[in-house]
């Protein structure tokens, strides 16, 4: 039975569910975030902040949430260049991939969280990604995930088993998800202090969270949320919690 969980955590709302989650399941929980020369530095700003959240408002969770890990990975925007790293616009690229992405990014994100979870001893490898609306980012996709999960194991000699566990679900199912999980406090965590935005905007707060309202990742999240809530209305309604339109 495994009990112990390397959770791959950006600061942003996939990676903060699925911290959350693994809290949930396990009885020893790390985090591992990566700095590759992000062009924003609230994403890196952004997971101390949830991190010290999760610690406050959840005690049941801060007893399992062990040591957190900052890998420096400048060496990707040596061999890269994306809008992620570069002062450019985000947009299509000729291949059918937006210019966010970084070619290999997820594939060493795992390898090197996987030789961290060795010296650990941390047995699950938990990431975010997710095929169901996301960019067509290869590296997100569950074959590769497969792909990864058998390269490391037979690389380094080990067990580990990736958790994948938004793969199959859309945004309004991952904020449903950190409800179920933490309830009314969590979704206010997600919302206040995860960041998902391309272009770093903490400027504007909307019933979502944090950012710019028109970059493809604030668009994801924003259409998610308003699904999400839009499916909530007739339990809160029967609930009494919100008035019938009509009696307002
Ligand atoms: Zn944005």
């Amino acid at each position: 039975m495994h009990q112990s969980a390397l959770v791959l955590f950006s600061g942003g709302q996939d990676s903060t569910t699925c911290l959350a989650l693994a809290l949930d399941q396990y009885e020893r929980v790390e985090t591992v975030g990566f700095d590759y020369g992000q062009r924003h530095r609230v994403e890196l700003d952004a997971r101390q902040h949830v991190l010290a959240a999760l610690r406050q408002r959840f005690p049941r969770w801060a007893t399992r949430l062990s040591a957190d890990h900052m890998l420096d990975l400048a060496v990707l925007g040596q061999v890269s260049k994306s809008a992620l790293t570069e002062e450019t616009s985000i947009q299509m690229e000729s291949s059918g991939l937006p210019n966010t992405f970084v070619p290999g990014r997820n594939l060493m994100f795992l390898t090197l969280a996987a030789a961290l979870a060795c010296r650990r001893d941390l047995q699950v490898l938990v990431t975010g990604v997710c095929e169901t609306d996301f960019s067509g980012y290869p590296d997100c996709r569950d074959d590769t995930m497969k792909a990864m999960q058998l390269a490391l194991n037979l690389g380094m000699a080990q067990r580990f088993r990736i958790e994948t566990p938004l793969m199959w679900i859309d945004k309004a199912a991952t904020w449903k998800l950190a409800h179920d999980l933490g309830g009314a406090v969590m979704l206010e965590l997600v919302r206040e202090h995860t960041h998902t935005c391309y272009l770093g905007d903490r400027s504007q707060r909307h019933d979502w969270g944090y950012g710019c309202g028109s970059c493809p990742a604030c668009e994801l999240r924003a259409r998610g949320h308003a699904a999400y809530m839009a499916a909530q209305l007739p339990a809160a309604l029967a609930a009494g919690a919100i008035p019938p339109a009509s009696s307002v």
